[in-house]
């Protein structure tokens, strides 16, 4: 007879939890307001006989992809130019999910001053992907500068998912400020980031190393000269290590390897705008189903026994490849969220999980 303490809700009610200390070191946007979509449905239309005008001529699918090309806030203006745009926007299905499943990611774009630079269909592919844009792993966060989903350990990671001061950008990419004018610029929201809790600078403004990666390439011509630039502005050994990995760009991952299993990068400059410009984003399914990311309380366990030294050795060297950091490893997987699917199977085999449900070790109980 199957053991009910191993059915999936009860396995990830009881070993699943969202950890604070995670979601609150990024852009947190509280009570989002009514959303757009239901603002729409508000209003009152007078001009029930109106017409898309021009785009009456188009066929709706062209109409569709045309609007799926706007942002989420030209759509929205759109949307108000008589009952039939209202209509038709509302019929769109990207962006009807995005004002009803994430309008707190469309209120922070908008607060960051990034709104006009995603169109709502790069936004609804985002939604539709569960996968990390730079490795294996579930992705629960989205980077506003570039609008990919991505997980913990590469936005701690990969400096493609950073954002940098103008005078950072200035010295590591060999830019000027009239070339900086070409480049999207956020804003940070007042607040505290970072696992520690730092406040953000007053009036900081940001710019993504993608971007500037990207510019720099451009005015420099190729990847060398724009490490001489970087060189010439960079005289000391700290300065220069950090703009050579901040251009270093990212290593390709195979379809099956763990970055947190690969050996350590070396050395990862600080980055003192952790969390500024990325949010909890939720997944959407094919089939529909909405998913936030499951984190386990298993992995906090193992954590906390190899801290206070109780960690059996044979169990740390199954978790952990012999070239590997411990507690890098261990940090990374308690820091790790994962769709329902991959958590289910995570769990069969997570030590700490099996500390917490012992059934599951034996499978039955
Ligand atoms: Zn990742
Ligand atoms: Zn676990």
């Amino acid at each position: 007879m199957p053991n009910p303490s191993l059915e999936p809700e009860i396995l990830i009610s009881r070993l699943s939890h969202r950890p604070r200390h995670l979601l609150k070191a990024m852009i947190t946007v509280t009570s989002p307001p009514k959303s757009t979509d239901s603002k729409l449905a508000d209003r009152v239309w007078t001009d029930r006989g109106s017409s898309l005008g021009i785009l009456d001529r188009l066929p709706p699918e062209i109409v569709s992809i045309l609007l799926g090309m706007l942002d989420t806030q030209s759509i929205a203006r759109f949307a108000c130019l008589s009952s039939r745009a209202n209509t038709f926007v509302r019929s769109q299905r990207a962006y009807r999910d995005l004002a009803t499943l994430v309008p707190q990611v469309l209120l922070a774009l908008g607060r960051v001053g990034l709104i006009g630079l995603h169109s709502v269909a790069e936004l609804h592919a985002a939604l539709r992907t569960e996968r990390c844009a730079t490795c294996i792993e579930y992705g629960a966060f989205l980077f506003l500068p570039t609008c990919e989903r991505c997980c913990w350990e590469c936005l701690r990671l990969n400096p493609s998912l950073r954002v940098l001061s103008r005078k950072e950008a200035k010295r590591y990419f060999g830019l000027s400020d009239r070339h900086l004018q070409r480049l999207p610029t956020l804003r940070v929201i007042p607040g505290d980031y970072g696992i520690s809790a730092n406040p953000a600078p007053e009036h900081c403004e940001l710019i993504s190393v993608k971007a500037a990666r990207g510019l720099g390439l451009i005015v420099h011509g190729s990847a060398g000269k724009l490490a001489q630039a970087m060189a010439r502005r960079c005289k000391s050994t700290g300065l220069f290590v950090t703009g050579r990995y901040l251009q270093g760009g990212w290593p390709a991952v195979s379809q099956d390897q763990d970055l947190l299993l690969l050996p350590s990068q070396g050395n990862i400059p600080t980055d003192d705008f952790f969390g500024m410009a990325s949010i909890p984003f939720p997944s959407l399914s094919k089939s529909g189903r909405i998913e936030d990311g499951l984190w386990c309380l298993g992995c906090e366990v193992t954590l906390r026994r190899y801290d206070s030294l109780r960690l059996p050795r044979d169990v740390l060297a199954a978790i952990v490849p012999s070239n590997c950091g411990p507690l890098r490893v261990l940090l990374g997987l308690e820091r790790r969220a994962r769709s329902k699917e991959s958590f289910l199977d995570h769990v069969k085999h997570c030590y700490g999980a099996q500390q917490l449900i012992p059934e599951l070790a034996t499978g039955n109980g």
